[in-house]
């Protein structure tokens, strides 16, 4: 594995693959989650370049950019089995001073983390279009654990004629239902057995639905009674929205996707759940 931070050690490594490229783009501090992505691009791609970035663009003034988990030691030693190609870059290289330029996605950035996190989209398309501009891959890879994310960049995708596949890979989740993320080595104990109840309301829904529930309404109650259940849980939102639009729905007649963002204690996690 190779990795690279300036701009021009990234093309000069660019430049030697031929074939297929695989691009990953992370924010490090990585877990199985992120591994399945790398696996998946491995499997499907003859090269396979992971990039770490804490983009500080995509973090309200609020957030958790100072104190995001890092460690790219042991980032390092996870992919390398998989990876060959690493770009860490630093805000200044990503950002320089006198920087300008944004990608802004409009409706399908308006709802859901978008209404919750302004400028939140804006940071996160702004980088994946400069992380696209600079890897230069024939797929990249994204987590389904961020839905809206994973169908604003589809939607830039194809808004900007990126030649680029965009590929959505499954959630990764602990033994009893936790959806993987960074975020998670900030619960403590009684948070982290709370913090099973996303995916329990999740669940669920999804029961409900299998038994026949189609009215949105009854499937966002369902989530928010199972929410309301544990005491250390605090709904910031609860959807059943259209899977391409994720505009809220009434019915559920086609492709769905119910989610949620909850804080335990200071920590806002997020969870959701597709149904066809
Ligand atoms: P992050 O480092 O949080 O920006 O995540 C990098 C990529 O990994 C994103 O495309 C996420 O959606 C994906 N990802 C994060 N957690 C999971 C998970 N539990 N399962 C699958 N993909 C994930």
């Amino acid at each position: 594995m190779r990795t690279v931070i300036s701009l021009p050690d990234l093309r000069s490594a660019r430049r030697s693959m031929t074939g297929t490229v695989g691009l990953v783009p992370t924010m490090g501090y990585l877990h199985e989650g992120h591994l399945s992505l790398i696996r998946r691009a491995r499997e499907e791609c003859e090269w396979v370049a992971v990039s770490i970035f804490v983009n500080p663009t995509q973090f309200g003034p609020k957030e958790d950019l100072a104190k995001y988990p890092r460690d790219l030691e042991r980032d390092i030693k996870l992919i390398e089995p998989y990876t060959d190609l690493l770009w860490t870059p630093m805000p200044e290289i990503m950002y320089p001073e006198g920087y300008q330029t944004w990608v802004e996605v409009e409706a399908v950035t308006r709802p859901l983390e978008g209404a919750m996190r302004p400028g939140h989209f804006r940071g996160v398309t702004t980088v994946v279009a400069k992380l696209f501009n600079g890897v230069q891959p024939d797929r990249a890879y994204f987590g389904q654990k961020d839905a809206q994310q994973a169908a604003v960049i589809r939607q830039m995708v194809r808004d900007l004629n990126f030649p680029v596949e965009i590929v959505v890979c499954p959630i990764v989740r602990e033994p009893d239902g936790l959806a993987l993320s960074s975020r998670n080595v900030y619960l403590d104990t009684q948070q982290r057995r709370a913090a099973t109840v996303l995916s329990r309301s999740l669940r669920e829904a999804k029961e409900a639905y299998d038994s026949g529930e189609r009215d949105a309404g009854m499937l966002r109650q369902i989530m928010k009674d199972v929410l309301a259940s544990e005491p250390l849980a605090e709904v910031q939102y609860v959807s059943c929205a259209n899977y391409e639009t994720l505009e809220e729905l009434d019915t559920v007649d086609g492709k769905a996707l119910l989610s949620m963002a909850v804080f335990i204690g200071k920590t806002r996690l997020i969870d959701n759940l597709v149904l066809e």
